[in-house]
């Protein structure tokens, strides 16, 4: 299960010592009011809409299992795909799988990989600090100013930032790698075919065009909805509540609900000590169902070289946290 040896992050440029361009670049208005509308209003919007369509005619058993399928395949796909591969590069994999953990990242519609992996980054090297995009303490530790963190957070520094991640500066690996570059350029019609596919299912499915548009609604709208608040709750909540059992310079933390919406994602505390790791639940009950998928993937034979906890160092660590509140 555990392969061992010491984990390192020698694949990742660092920040500082890399290419020497600006770690930031500016947003332009219009992009800005892109992300206001895909990223902060549309998603409470349809979530405010499914409450009455659900009280009203209910959510069908096909609809269902396409909303759900719909969700683990986004999920897995900013767990395992954009998150732990081409952000931390915990494991490396055949290129089949790697262009299908790309494109199931793109069905959560939260940006190209290029320009998440970029924000992701910078979010690592800043984490709770001046220059992190997203931390909650950014206006203070007190009541108003931790709610207004939050906020900022989870959706409103999509809108807010007046400067992003340049991806010249933080993912210069990823802008060499011709799949990478293919799969941003064809994102707009990554993220149409997110909402196109549960239609065409579920119209094939009722063959009937209630049928696409009821699952339209619930695999595609609804649940891109959902997907967006629960990938943005570990940048708001798992840097806020929960528990933190290991010492780290931020505030990243364990939140077990956050860990099972998102798939493993919500064990944030050990992932701020060991990025590059493939597991990020690595304590006794944490449930991490993307690292057990990528187990399964070395398993076939399709993932090789992945970064699994060293049992020693897990060990010094906890042990260092026991030494220090003890
Ligand atoms: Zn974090
Ligand atoms: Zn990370």
């Amino acid at each position: 299960m555990i392969t061992g040896g010491s984990v390192t992050s020698s694949a990742i440029p660092q920040p500082g010592t890399g290419t020497g361009t600006a770690e930031t670049v500016t947003v332009t208005t219009g992009r800005r009011t892109v992300y206001l509308v895909v990223l902060v209003v549309l998603p409470v919007l349809l979530l405010a809409l499914a409450v009455p369509a659900a009280w009203g005619w209910g959510v069908g058993p096909r609809d269902l299992v396409i909303a759900v399928v719909m969700y683990l395949v986004s999920i897995f796909g900013i767990a395992i795909g954009y998150h732990r591969l081409f952000t931390h590069r915990a494991f490396r994999c055949r290129r089949p799988l790697r262009v299908a953990l790309m494109l199931a990242g793109g069905m959560a519609v939260e940006g190209p990989v290029t320009l998440w992996t970029a924000e992701h980054r910078r979010h690592h090297k800043y984490a709770d600090r001046e220059g992190d995009p997203h931390s909650p303490w950014r206006y203070g530790d007190d009541g108003w100013a931790l709610l207004r963190g939050m906020a900022h957070a989870h959706v409103g520094w999509f809108y807010t930032a007046r400067r992003r991640s340049s991806p010249r500066h933080w993912v210069p690996d990823l802008l060499a790698d011709p799949d990478v570059r293919r799969f941003d350029a064809a994102y707009p019609a990554v993220a149409a075919l997110s909402f196109a596919l549960p239609a065409l299912v579920g119209g094939l499915w009722s063959w009937s065009w209630t049928g696409a548009w009821t699952a339209f609604f619930w695999g595609g709208l609804v649940r891109y909805a959902v997907v967006h608040h629960v990938t943005w709750s570990v940048n708001s909540v798992a840097h806020t509540f929960g528990e933190r059992p290991f010492r780290t310079r931020d505030r990243s933390s364990n939140v077990w609900w956050v860990a099972l919406l998102t798939l493993g994602e919500g064990w944030h505390n050990w992932h701020h000590v060991e990025p590059t790791c493939a597991r990020h639940g690595v304590l006794r009950g944490q449930v991490d169902p993307s690292a057990r998928l990528i187990r399964w993937f070395e398993r076939t034979g399709w993932a090789y070289g992945v970064h699994w906890p060293d049992p020693a160092r897990l060990r010094a660590r906890l042990a260092e946290r026991d030494a220090s509140s003890g």
